[in-house]
């Protein structure tokens, strides 16, 4: 008689969740299956961040990620495996500026902010002659200080303040949504990576010899990355896995061996739970388990951003020929963080009328508290990013057409000591829940290939336990 298939349930259906449950149906190395998945939702959408939709009369112009890491090869290996391989782009050569007194392209050769020589430096009109002699000096500074696990504090200390503030903080912060001076470096793993060696700048030219043959950083699905989800899901199903939608998770409780799944029309039973939903979310429904565990969920920092994406006219749009946009450090900040010029970036984002597609974000961490800009309507919202560019760049851009999604709490702010306070969470789990696993943003990543690769690793973890233990992980 065959054996009951252990049930796995995965909460939250966003890149974490989907590749999670398409891993556990299809594992890695080749090995049949060993369990029934289901994913519960509690949203309509499935994607989560990732939320692609027409604009301008293109089919799918991304709302969120546009794009993953692909130099992570999970990411282009799982694209590739469920059917994207023909339709993958890469963004096309425009350079990125930075916003100070005016447009400055980014100098060549930087990691993450961090430059990898002096020359570059010494050729860009962005930082002072004194800023660049600081940090022309990195290499003869003794080892770092204690910089208490803080990007700001690190950079600072090694190549001073005007490349933390016009290079690594509008770089790293424009990812992250953060600010950096609060925000954990050991999350931040190509910078973590450089604080092994004496110098950082020397570290940095190394690591970047050795990638420079390893091809484009980002890559694609043309239709959106809403592609990339929808392929999962398909797959998913496909494989005889469930996805339910607009069913949130109330509570998990623990019954001896398995676990008991509310939610506020049913309840469901599993032998092993993966977690993917954002910390403050997973916080309620996991404090039946613990509720320190709980707490320290509660209490992790989100920020919230606004992208508005416009579709632009205006006479001098050549202007920005060859450039993917810019971004604005936060001594010139006002409310727009970034501009990307979404149709210089994409070759396929053109709607071929001579307009162009622009994504403008708004807000960030640590932003003036009365600076709450998605509480702002569209008109305003549309108005002060018309504004802003102008002042920015000297254009008048017209926008013919907008598109307005506010992200709020979106952005998990992974502060000092993140990494610590995300294993005291797991051991908190591992003896009173150890079927219950945490992944994606909220933990060990914010990228979409960090969360594709988190999701593969809990997966194998969870697919290994089950065919260790028959279910059973304790
Ligand atoms: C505007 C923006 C731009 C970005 N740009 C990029 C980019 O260009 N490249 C990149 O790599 N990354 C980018 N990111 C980051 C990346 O998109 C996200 O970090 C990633 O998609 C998060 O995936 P996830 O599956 O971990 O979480 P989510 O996508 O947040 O999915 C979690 C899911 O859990 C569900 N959920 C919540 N509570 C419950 C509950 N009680 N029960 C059941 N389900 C629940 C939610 O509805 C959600 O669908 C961007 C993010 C944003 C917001």
């Amino acid at each position: 008689m065959n054996e009951p298939r252990a049930h796995v349930v995965v909460i939250g259906a966003g890149i974490t969740g989907l590749t999670a449950a398409h891993r556990l149906l299809n594992p890695l190395d080749g090995s049949t299956s060993n369990v029934r998945v289901t994913v519960i939702e509690s949203s309509s959408h499935i994607g989560g961040k990732i939320r692609t939709s027409p604009f301008a009369g293109l089919g799918g112009v991304d709302e969120g990620p546009d794009s993953y890491l692909a130099r992570v090869p999970a990411a282009g290996r799982l694209a590739r495996e469920v059917g994207l391989t023909t339709s993958l782009t890469n963004p096309t050569d425009a350079h990125a500026s930075v916003m100070h007194g005016g447009l400055h392209r980014i100098p060549d050769g930087l990691m993450m902010g961090v430059p990898t020589g002096a020359m570059s430096l010494a050729r860009s009109g962005l930082l002072t002659w004194r800023g660049k002699i600081r940090a022309a000096l990195e290499p003869v500074l003794p080892s770092s200080g204690d910089h208490r696990d803080s990007v700001g504090n690190f950079v600072r200390q090694r190549f001073g303040r005007e490349v933390h503030e016009l290079l690594v903080d509008p770089l790293v912060g424009g990812i992250y949504a953060a600010d950096t001076t609060n925000f954990s470096l050991a999350t931040v793993p190509q910078l973590a990576d450089l604080t092994h060696g004496r110098s950082v700048l020397l570290t940095a030219r190394r690591r970047r010899a050795a990638a420079t043959s390893s091809g484009p950083v980002f890559e694609t699905p043309r239709s959106g990355l809403g592609a990339l989800t929808a392929a999962l899901t398909d797959s998913v199903r496909r494989r005889g896995g469930d996805i339910l939608t607009e069913t949130p998770v109330t509570a998990i409780r623990r019954e001896g061996h398995t676990y008991r799944i509310e939610t506020p029309t049913s309840s469901l039973d599993a032998d092993q739970i993966i977690v993917t939903s954002p910390a403050a979310m997973s916080a309620s429904f996991l404090r039946p388990l613990s509720s320190e565990l709980a707490d320290m969920l509660a209490t992790s920092e989100h920020a919230s951003v606004v992208m508005v994406t416009v579709r632009a006219t205006g006479s001098d749009l050549a202007r920005f020929d060859g450039m993917s946009g810019y971004l604005v450090p936060k001594p010139d900040q006002r409310r727009v963080t970034a501009a990307s010029f979404g149709s210089n970036k994409w070759a396929h984002w053109n709607p071929g009328d001579g307009s162009m597609i622009m994504r403008v974000s708004l807000g960030r961490d640590g932003a003036p508290t009365h600076d709450l800009v998605h509480e702002w309507d569209d008109d305003r919202l549309v108005r002060q990013v018309v504004d802003e560019m102008r002042d920015h760049t000297g254009v008048d851009i017209t926008p013919v057409e907008h598109r307005v999604t506010r992200w709020e709490h979106s952005f998990p702010q992974y502060r000092p000591g993140h990494l610590a306070r995300v294993a005291s969470m797991e051991a908190i789990l591992m003896s009173r829940a150890p079927g219950v696993r945490l992944a994606g943003a909220s933990v060990r990543g914010i990228g979409v290939a960090s969360c594709i690769t988190q999701a593969e690793s809990v997966s194998a973890t969870v697919s290994a336990t089950i065919a260790d233990t028959g279910h059973l992980r304790d």
